[in-house]
């Protein structure tokens, strides 16, 4: 259930109504009000609400309407906002303003590709990267400065230096800079020098995390990387965590499931494009590198993704791939992004309004 408030309600109208849905809730959760493009709503799970308590509701003063959604994912439904969600990132610091859209239904679309290293591993490697990345068409640099890393042993990434070079690289090129933030207590840094936020795959359910990005102070936009192992019911709920907390700005991130298979990474669940465009709003990119692990496999699902209507890429490119600190094996060259980039324009252009699901039924 999502209950719009009144912009007109009074104080005492709208502590009324937070008194009346404690009691009908039985204080189950904090009900705290939120802020959605200018409004003011509330989402709770409505299942505890029968017909007599939701007629008590709908009389109070405070509000305006009342949205009853099924899903357990409320905010980010479709239900509750049936046009695609725009996300306006960067424009900090000598960087340029991104637009990153759910572009379903939409006549034509320009998808947005981010690019760059696994980590940041020195300050040549990283403005170079840059450089080459925004020749080839890509609008957003990528570069972890804190690494997730399976084995204490493995580069752990160049923390706060990282962030420096980052933000460097952003005033030498003009792209807008995303990485990734592992704990709460370090939203607030990362989010001085980053213009997204990426919270990874081992962090989907760090429900500390999500809240923190939530409520990062500079209202940063937030990537959100599907679990390893995560169904699509917890990683829309996970983005719920953060449009709750009252940051509407998710971009949600396919980068393949773990299966049995060893022959690739992990399993680039593509459905999940089309599917995830019926039900959420929010935008869809898909990260063909960590979902295959091979970089000979990254140009066709790069090219498959866009076919089945993601709203952007993101591609891990080195300067020397076999070099790389991290993840070298799934880097691609800045001259393979140039095809790439050429390509699916190409697909996104010919594919225009026919994304999602809806246009079969
Ligand atoms: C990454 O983007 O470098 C990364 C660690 O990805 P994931 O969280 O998807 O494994
Ligand atoms: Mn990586």
């Amino acid at each position: 259930m999502i209950i719009n408030i009144r912009s007109q309600a009074s104080d005492e109208q709208r502590a009324q109504l937070l008194a009346l849905l404690c009691r009908i809730t039985g204080n189950a959760r904090p009900i705290t009000p939120t802020y959605i493009d200018g409004c003011e709503v509330i989402a709770l799970d409505g299942s505890q609400i029968d017909m007599q308590a939701g007629a008590l509701l709908a009389e109070q003063g405070a509000v305006e309407t009342i949205t009853r959604v099924k899903t357990p994912y409320k905010l980010v439904s479709r239900a509750f906002k049936p046009e695609g969600s725009t996300i306006i990132a960067g424009g900090i610091s000598g960087g340029n303003a991104v637009t990153i859209r759910s572009s379903v239904g939409s006549t034509s679309s320009s998808p947005v590709i981010i690019a760059g290293p696994c980590a940041v591993e020195n300050r040549e490697q990283l403005l170079t990267t840059a450089q080459a990345v925004k020749a080839a068409g890509a609008v957003v640099l990528r570069g972890g400065a804190f690494k997730p890393r399976t084995s204490p042993y493995q580069f752990q990434g160049l923390g706060i230096e990282g962030l420096h070079l980052l933000a460097e690289a952003r005033e030498l090129t003009g792209l807008a800079v995303i990485t990734e933030v592992m704990e709460p207590d370090m939203v607030e840094t990362v989010a001085e020098y980053a213009d997204i936020l990426q919270i990874g795959s081992r962090n989907m359910q760090n429900f500390p995390l999500l809240l923190a990005a939530g409520h990062n102070s500079r209202g940063r936009p937030v990537m959100l990387k599907r679990g390893m192992a995560a169904t699509i019911d917890e990683w829309l709920l996970a983005a719920e965590y953060i449009v709750s907390a009252g940051n509407p700005r998710v971009i949600l991130c396919e980068r393949g499931i773990r299966s049995f298979d060893q022959q690739t990474r992990n399993v680039l669940d593509l459905a999940c494009v089309p599917l995830l465009h019926e039900l959420t709003h929010l935008p869809v990119i898909v990260d063909p590198s960590h979902a295959t692990g091979r970089r000979e496999l990254v140009p066709t699902m790069s090219r498959a993704a866009i076919a089945a209507g993601a709203d952007g890429l993101i591609l891990e490119v080195h300067p020397d791939p076999n070099s790389a600190l991290c993840d070298g094996r799934q880097s691609i060259t800045a001259e393979q992004l140039r095809s790439i980039v050429r390509e699916t324009q190409l697909i996104a252009e010919m594919i225009g309004g026919k994304k999602g699901l809806s246009w079969v039924a």
